[in-house]
């Protein structure tokens, strides 16, 4: 068992309690500096910090490793954490790591980044022959995964490798949904609502109409939609000019997608067409503007692929289930295989993330710091004829 336990769990605590909310993962960003750098790689933060306006950009450590012939690897982890999330005090009850019930735990992705620390020490106390490997640390992964947009993937030497950032070790995501947000702004025509209602065009009430036209939730095994959010009006007495609707659409074919947003912009837009007005020899229509933005790509990797295929022998040699699966979150995963590389996620133990129940089982921290160490391993013996179980 080379994965030291206490060691991992201690970095892991020790990682939660440093403050690190999207746009301010300075600090934890310099501790995990520090220690890529003794452990001997070469270390840079990117200019993303500056382009999303926080205080530190992507990590990037690049592990030489002592196997040219070797594939690189890519082992990537966010750093930042949801809210509320600052002054965090983990409770340790046994194997059980919480919090006190104010913020979250930040396991979500503290497990992944304290996984990769142990793993890069094992292999340098123990020499194991390896490749090269880049760490990538990634900044406002919360944010809409623009930390991951920002990096320039030209600047690692792998193209393929692991996000750690799901909760079930026995899980490894391989497909993801492509996302859409949506805004729709819904204007009407406003008037007094007590003297010239008959001068107003609603637009709450045009709204309402076109959102109960609407399919929303699941709509299939690989489609979801959502209106979240919704803002508009100005007084109880006029009746209102404008609402804004903010939506989102997910789906694992692209296809699907195009057709749930369109079918979300007409149901506004038929609605709309249903609210006109004359006033004063003049024609007012309710209409609709939309801005539709593709958030982030599909995550597809297929079965045949390398890194698909080194988890599940890895797996097999630690006597571990492990399925492969399609999860309908997105992760930095999504945007680094948008970029043209293939990455998976791999599950850390994290669990009820995003919530303050959020909490971890050690026992699955341990096991997928094994797993990723057996895949560094199995990686180098593939190549080189090392002998992967010792
Ligand atoms: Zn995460």
């Amino acid at each position: 068992m080379l994965i030291n336990h206490e060691r991992l769990k201690n970095l892991l605590i020790e990682l939660i309690q440093i403050d690190s909310l999207s746009r301010k993962e300075l600090n934890v960003a310099l501790r995990l500096k520090g220690e890529m750098e003794e452990l001997g790689a070469t270390v840079f933060i990117d200019d993303a910090g500056e382009k999303v306006g926080g205080n530190v950009g992507n990590l990037i450590a690049c592990f030489p490793g002592n196997r040219a012939a070797v594939e690189p690897l890519l082992l990537s982890a966010h750093m930042d954490t949801v809210v509320p999330g600052e002054g965090i005090v983990p409770i340790l009850e046994g194997n059980i790591l919480r919090t006190d019930g104010r913020t979250v735990l930040g396991g979500d992705d503290k497990s992944g980044v304290a996984i990769i620390c142990e793993v890069m020490r094992v292999i340098k106390e123990n020499r194991l022959p390896c490749g090269a490997i880049d760490v990538v640390f990634t900044i406002c992964e919360e944010a809409g995964l623009i930390g991951a947009k920002c990096l320039d993937v030209g600047q690692l030497h792998a193209r393929t490798g692991l996000v750690l950032d799901s909760d079930s070790v026995g899980y490894l995501f391989t497909k993801g949904p492509a996302k859409k947000r949506m805004e729709f702004h819904v204007y009407g025509f406003e008037a007094h609502a007590g003297v010239c209602p008959e001068r107003g065009i609603n637009a709450i009430k045009v709204a309402a109409e076109g959102i109960a036209k609407m399919q929303l939730g699941r709509i299939d095994h690989e489609t979801t939609a959502n209106i979240g959010m919704i803002e508009g009006g100005m007084a109880r007495n006029i009746v209102p000019n404008q609402v804004v609707l903010h939506g989102e659409a997910r789906s694992r074919s692209l296809e699907k997608l195009d057709r749930q947003t369109e079918h979300m912009k007409h149901c506004l837009e038929e609605a709309a067409a249903r609210h006109t007005l004359e006033l004063d020899g003049k024609r007012h229509t309710a209409r609709i503007e939309a801005k539709i933005e593709r958030e982030y790509d599909r995550m597809d990797v297929p079965e045949t692929a390398r890194i698909v295929k080194l988890v599940h022998a890895a797996a097999k040699n630690l006597n571990l289930e492990m399925k492969t699966d399609a999860t309908g979150g997105g992760c930095d995963a999504n945007v680094l295989n948008q970029k043209g590389l293939v990455v998976a996620n791999l599950g850390t133990g994290m669990r009820e993330i995003h919530t303050v129940h959020e909490w971890l089982d050690l026992n699955d921290l341990y096991v997928s710091a094994a797993m990723v160490l057996e895949i560094v391993k199995l990686n180098a013996a593939e190549n080189h004829g090392v002998k992967p179980k010792e």
